[in-house]
């Protein structure tokens, strides 16, 4: 079928705005942090899961891939799309269609953004708990089909965590409508893990039931400095022990990336004075702030008699929180120098500090002058490692010195982000064969023409 019929038959099914041409895609907006373009056939903007399940089924019989769009706020190019494929962008999906108080659930389309959702709950005193610095972009589908993690993961899980059910339209517009609203439901397979983080190869998500939790009444946030990485362990446990469960992040930077977002032109003066090796956000949420709030700065007193944290600075407002997450949050300072390498690893927290060494190490003796910023989820596992070699990119160079150390610890190419395209290559750290094997074979299954997303996460096979 060539462009013009396509195009006549997508405006049968989606009416006039319901087409963006490729000229027109190629102009919209790059995604968070990340200068691509899209490139494609034509661009489809369905309003419902008859029209997804419309399109599939015509792309289906004319073997037109499909690559879904939530937000384009992805790290590693899984939203990427050719000049042969069309683009299935979920925006005009964008009704939040219940909130449920007393089940404290909430169903929505897959194109409402993460913020929409968070905002529209809280008059009800409940709070969609997953959280990440694209929240204004990144859509609930795109949070699903990746997996999403972000900020409060030690306390309320990935995203997956977060879906009770969730509707699909497969390949061939088969719609598979598993809206479950329980938290426990054991009949048979739990189909809707098929789709999350699976980045749209088995099927385009397009409504989803959420789990809400109650809204936190409190929240305390301090910035500590600490002496060595055993603090920073030791600080781990030792918060999550004192605060009863109140614990609700806990985001380590080492000294490098603490500099970078306190240094002109970032907008952060340093709360603390530079200089030492581990910095960490500590946040907890409770209920009832005038005992939560003695609480958390009583368990940063018995860490610094401990010698855990040499320095301190507790915020004191819910402005004096926004500020220092505002710092940690601040990633784009790494675009500094000019565009960065971006990793997103999972590694135990005992072998994080000689992991890093050795990637520093490894880069250092290839490019004197290069910058490597570390920081992350540290209470997750999970590490960001943002590198600038200081010279003309060589990035399969940086990827071997960051990802080959981590085969050996069993460790993760990839904590949050996903695979796409770019971590392709280097699946099989992480995955064994016989893992691989059957991540092929439920592509096989439900997507045998290959037309979803194509190229992502697997190989062709
Ligand atoms: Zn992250």
């Amino acid at each position: 079928m060539d462009t013009d019929t396509l195009r006549a038959h997508l405006r049968d099914l989606l009416g006039e705005a319901g087409v963006v041409d490729a000229a027109d895609a190629a102009q919209r907006p790059a995604g968070f942090m990340r200068q691509d373009t899209v490139q494609c056939r034509l661009l489809a903007r369905p309003r419902s899961t008859d029209e997804v399940a419309a399109v599939l089924r015509l792309c289906h019989a004319q073997r037109i891939p499909v690559v879904p769009h939530g937000g384009r706020t992805g790290l590693v190019h899984g939203a990427d799309a050719t000049p042969a494929q069309l683009v299935l962008s979920l925006e005009r999906m964008n009704a939040i269609e219940a909130i449920d108080p007393r089940q404290r659930v909430a169903v929505a389309q897959a194109g409402v953004t993460l913020q929409a959702l968070q905002e529209a709950v809280q008059p009800h005193g409940l709070a969609f708990p997953l959280d990440l610095g694209a929240r204004g972009s990144a859509t609930l589908g795109g949070n699903a089909a990746t997996n999403a993690g972000g900020n409060r993961v030690i306390r309320h899980g990935m995203m997956r965590e977060r879906v009770l059910g969730l509707e699909a339209v497969l390949a061939d517009g088969t719609v598979v409508s598993s809206l479950n609203r329980m938290l426990k439901n054991n009949a048979g397979y739990d189909l809707k893990q098929l789709f999350i983080g699976s980045e749209g190869t088995l099927g385009v998500i397009t409504r989803l039931v959420l789990r809400l939790a109650e809204l936190p009444a409190s929240q305390n946030v301090a910035l500590v400095a600490l002496p060595d990485f055993d603090a920073v362990a030791a600080l781990l446990g030792h918060m999550d022990r004192a605060l009863g469960g109140g614990l609700s992040a806990f985001e380590v930077m080492w000294r490098a990336f603490y500099e970078l977002v306190t240094t002109p032109p970032a907008a952060s003066a340093p709360p603390l004075a530079h200089g030492q090796p581990f910095y960490a956000l500590v946040e907890s949420q409770g209920a009832d702030q005038a005992l939560d709030g003695p609480r958390f700065v009583a368990a940063l007193e018995a860490a610094m008699a401990q010698g855990w944290i040499v320095d301190a600075a507790v915020a004191s407002s819910a402005r004096e929180c926004a500020a220092l997450w505002a710092l940690r949050d601040d990633v784009m300072q790494t675009a500094r120098h000019g565009w960065p390498f971006t990793f997103d690893v999972s590694l135990p927290i005992a072998a994080m500090e000689g992991y890093v060494a050795q990637v520093q190490g490894a880069l250092a003796a290839r490019w004197p002058a290069h910058h490597c910023w570390v920081f992350g989820h540290l209470g997750d596992g999970n590490l960001h490692v943002v590198v600038h070699t200081g010279a003309d990119g060589d990035r399969e160079a940086v990827e071997q010195i960051v990802y080959a150390p981590l085969a050996p610890l069993q460790g993760s190419v990839s904590a949050e982000h996903g695979i796409g395209l770019e971590k392709k290559p280097y699946l099989h750290l992480s995955r064994s064969a016989a893992e691989i094997a059957l991540m092929r074979t439920l592509k096989q299954a439900l997507d045998p023409l290959q037309l979803l997303n194509p190229g992502k996460v697997l190989h062709d096979s």
